[in-house]
């Protein structure tokens, strides 16, 4: 067993942080944990890891050639900006509607990402993003990569956001699997995932010939949280930014057999 000491800042950091009208962004990621995405130039950055996925989740669709990146990573001035300009443009009815209040946009965290379908004139708060084509296709691949549409039509009660196709929010795999299997959007998740306390009763999902169990580890704010894992499975650790950490941990046994059987195959 090896045992690890999370500080309660810990909390605001990891790909499952929920940041919402309750939640605000606290950690916000350095410009070198950003990397750029979309074709040369866009100068639209997500954190590395959401990057690396998008380009590669792009390159099996040819995804750039339809679909353009709008809007990723946001420094606090940028939503300042984003939201006055559209408190003048277009009132406060539709701001309150569809942009986040500083400090509250996911786009701060890196890990958001606004997409739109490539045509002359790209609206650039609310982008269009068709079902049908190109976009479509994206959809339905996105959770396979870890992205999750964030806002979808139905959920604005508990999003407290409008529905907007064109937003895609990085969580990685498989929790945005699980949360498409299940219909639930991250606010659901996180509660979801706080009846399953850490080393009691996981969550455990089965797929892609994996195991993997997923737990929730509360935090007390000021206090620091304790770990002890199994050093042979492969884990991860996340903030939910609210008050505890989601601990993922791969069954290593299940990952064993797997790679054995295909060396028995391979052999
Ligand atoms: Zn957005």
């Amino acid at each position: 067993m090896r045992e690890r000491i999370l500080p309660w800042e810990a909390v605001g950091v990891g790909s499952l942080v929920l940041v919402n009208g309750e939640h605000p962004c606290r950690t916000l990621p350095s410009r070198r944990e950003l990397a750029a995405v979309g074709p040369k130039n866009s100068g639209v950055m997500l954190e590395r890891r959401a990057a690396l996925l998008l380009e590669e989740l792009m390159a099996k669709l040819r995804g750039w050639e339809g679909i353009a990146p709008v809007s990723g990573w946001r420094s606090l001035q940028e939503q300042r900006d984003t939201w006055e300009e559209a408190m003048v443009k277009e009132g406060p009815e539709f701001t309150w509607k569809f942009v986040a209040r500083p400090g509250h946009s996911e786009h701060h965290t890196g890990l958001a990402i606004d997409l739109g379908e490539r045509r002359e004139k790209i609206d650039p708060i609310c982008p269009a993003f068709p079902d049908q084509g190109i976009c479509g296709r994206f959809r339905r691949l996105a959770a396979r990569y870890g992205f999750i549409l964030r806002y979808p039509a139905g959920k604005e009660a508990v999003t407290g956001i409008a529905h907007e196709p064109w937003h895609f929010r990085y969580v990685g795999t498989p929790h945005a699997l699980i949360m498409e299997e299940r219909g639930l959007v991250l606010e659901e998740y996180i509660q979801l995932l706080r009846r399953h306390p850490y080393g009691e009763r996981p969550l455990v999902w089965k797929g892609c010939g994996l195991a993997v169990e997923i737990s929730f580890l509360p935090a007390v704010p000021g206090d620091r949280a304790q770990l002890l894992q199994r050093e042979d499975w492969p884990w991860a650790v996340s903030g939910n930014n609210a008050d505890g950490f989601i601990i993922t941990r791969w069954n290593g046994t299940a990952i064993r057999e797997r790679v054995m059987g295909k060396e028995r195959a391979a052999g």
